[in-house]
């Protein structure tokens, strides 16, 4: 297990798919203490984070006023994965 990853309450978090809504179809974690604990996050897949890295160091390059601060800020939002 690489990427299993733990909710707040302690207990660990389960890949769901998403049955209906507008991101139906896409996984992400829900709490494996369900219902008791509704916590979910992102599911982000290798692509999706390399992806969101490339997006941030573009936009490092265009906004050469940047801070490295500002840039690594900017990573975490746009990539809210805690388990890397
Ligand atoms: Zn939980």
């Amino acid at each position: 297990m690489t990427n299993q990853i733990k909710c707040e309450c302690g207990s660990w978090m389960m890949l769901r798919t998403a049955r209906r809504g507008y991101n139906a179809g896409n996984k992400f974690w829900g709490c494996a203490s369900y219902p008791r604990c509704k916590k979910t996050q992102n599911y982000l897949t290798q692509e999706d984070i390399e992806a969101a890295e490339q997006r941030v160091y573009d936009a490092y390059e265009a906004r050469a006023t940047m801070t490295y601060g500002d840039y690594v800020m900017e990573l975490y939002e746009n990539a809210p994965y805690q388990g890397w």
